[in-house]
């Protein structure tokens, strides 16, 4: 006999007139230890605070591998092994030296593709499509991009004298994790300065991979100390005093503690930070294209995206029509295994996150938006949340000013070119914009003025290392990626 939700997953596949055998991404190649100690001068450390924390799949809920949770003396150990590689090493070695460490990572993380694609999914949740054809190749990417810059910053910034910062503190989150570590350590190397990374506390298995891949590239110790931790870990790293710069990717709330954490020191500092991105569709847009980059912008990685497209504006002539073709897109998105290739949307990053998730859904109910959830099953284990959207949206809605982190989009409609500038500018963060018309003027228009460190035009969430991203305002200030990505780890005469 099959289950209830069983017969209902196979109605509704048989309704939907396909149905797809499981094709799951064999594990088989994956080495991974049950304890994971610091990454501190070259070596593998226990930590002296002794204490260790488990990192769980959000797909299954079970425990992967034990991780080591730095204290304030770890931190000070990986700080005192950063700044004697950037005085003894680093510092002293020809650029063009550098650059060759540099591009021996980025080989190395093609060679280990596979096996680190597998351990993004286990760890973080997200589709192995994506960690496979997304996260990896332009981690590996963002570093061939900056080992070329290594020895040419007289040729990016002439006549400025360009000199490393020293030692830089770099803070990630777990969105993104090989990725956030590649955009930090990639562009810190290249001009010269030394490294301690900490990694989110919910993904710190591809940053421990990558240690020791750093590790066998034979780069030397103390370029890259790698700790492991949560919050305090993070507080221990800002404050520490012989750290000259900050790299901090993660909430607007932490950020905001950072920035008054570093108040009054000298500490240089960048700021990556939320998003509440608007996702704009004119009336001569081509529908089919836009659906599908309204559902890549919001249903990506779960929605847990900074630059997500989680406001969409659709003109009013064509909402109905918008509306209707996305719920019949929502319909067909597979939701399940990460591991599975035919996976579209896979599991939430963590309890923590699930739950707020589901407190912005129930309060969109409350506020009266008109609810809408792909009609899938869910797997037993783990943290789910189905494709979800709102219509009937309003401004002053907190699911339109709010950042949720999670698959749920929020639809306005509007009638014309100012008013959709004016309610899409209206929100406290910057970080992003989609637009999506026939029209190249119109692009030119509102992309001048959308209040966005990014606008993207008939296309949603592309990346690039050669392209610079960042925020306005909430959204924080500096940039990644791109000539302008170098500037952050410099100091100028
Ligand atoms: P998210 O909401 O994306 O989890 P957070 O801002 O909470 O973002 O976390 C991003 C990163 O910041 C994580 O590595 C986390 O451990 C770290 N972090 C959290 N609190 C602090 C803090 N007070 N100081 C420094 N880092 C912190």
């Amino acid at each position: 006999m099959l289950k209830n939700k069983e017969q209902e997953r196979l109605a509704l596949e048989f309704s939907q007139g396909w149905s797809y055998a499981p094709a799951p991404e064999s594990t088989d190649h994956v080495q991974l230890q049950e304890r994971y100690s610091l990454f501190i001068d070259g070596k593998f450390v226990a930590p002296s605070s002794k204490k260790y924390f488990p990192t769980v799949n959000p797909a299954t809920e079970q425990v992967i591998a034990e991780v080591a949770e730095a204290g304030k003396k770890d931190v000070d150990k990986a700080v005192k092994a950063a700044r004697k590689a950037y005085d003894e090493v680093w510092s002293k070695m020809p650029a063009s030296e550098r650059g060759k460490y540099i591009f021996r990572i980025a080989r190395l993380i093609q060679e280990r593709a596979r096996e680190f694609a597998v351990i993004e999914s286990m760890d973080g949740g997200k589709p192995i499509r994506e960690s496979r054809d997304v996260d990896i190749p332009l981690a590996a990417n963002h570093f061939f991009y900056y080992a070329g810059w290594a020895d040419k910053l007289s040729y990016a910034f002439p006549n400025r004298r360009p000199r490393p910062v020293g030692v830089a503190g770099q803070i990630i989150p777990w969105n993104f994790p090989l990725l956030m570590a590649a955009w930090k350590l990639a562009p810190a190397l290249a001009t010269g300065n030394t490294v301690v990374l900490k990694p989110a506390e919910t993904t710190p298995l591809t940053a421990l991979k990558l240690a020791e891949l750093i590790r066998d590239s034979g780069l030397p110790p103390g370029v890259v100390n790698i700790v492991t931790g949560a919050g305090a870990t993070g507080a221990a790293l800002v404050s520490h005093p012989d750290v000259d710069k900050i790299a901090f990717t993660g909430s607007t709330e932490v950020g905001k503690m950072i920035q008054r954490a570093v108040a009054g020191t000298n500490k240089k500092v960048t700021l990556e930070l939320g998003g509440k991105a608007a996702n704009i569709i004119f009336e001569d847009a081509p529908l089919d294209q836009a659906v599908e980059g309204i559902v890549n912008g919001i249903y990506f990685n779960q929605g847990h995206v900074c630059c997500a497209g989680s406001r969409l504006f659709v003109q009013e002539s064509v909402a109905h029509t918008v509306v209707r073709k996305l719920k019949d897109r929502l319909k067909t998105l597979i939701v399940g295994d990460p591991l599975d290739k035919n996976t579209d949307v896979g599991a939430i990053n963590s309890a923590g996150q699930l739950k707020t998730i589901r407190d912005y859904i129930a309060l969109g109910k409350s506020e009266g938006a008109e609810f809408y959830e792909s009609p899938c099953a869910l797997p037993q284990a783990g943290y789910w949340c189905r494709p979800t959207l709102f219509t009937g949206v309003s401004q002053s809605h907190r699911i339109a000013q709010e950042e949720i982190f999670g698959p749920v989009l929020s639809i306005q409609t509007f009638r014309t070119v100012s008013e959709v500038i004016d309610k899409a500018n209206n929100t406290p963060y910057g970080l992003s914009a989609g637009i999506w018309t026939d029209k190249g003027s119109k692009i030119f228009n509102l992309g001048q003025q959308m209040r966005a460190g990014v606008v993207w035009a008939n296309t949603y969430n592309k990346f690039d290392p050669t392209s610079p991203f960042g925020g306005y305002k909430e959204s924080g200030f500096g940039r990644e990626g791109g000539l302008q990505g170098l500037a952050p780890y410099l100091q100028f005469d």
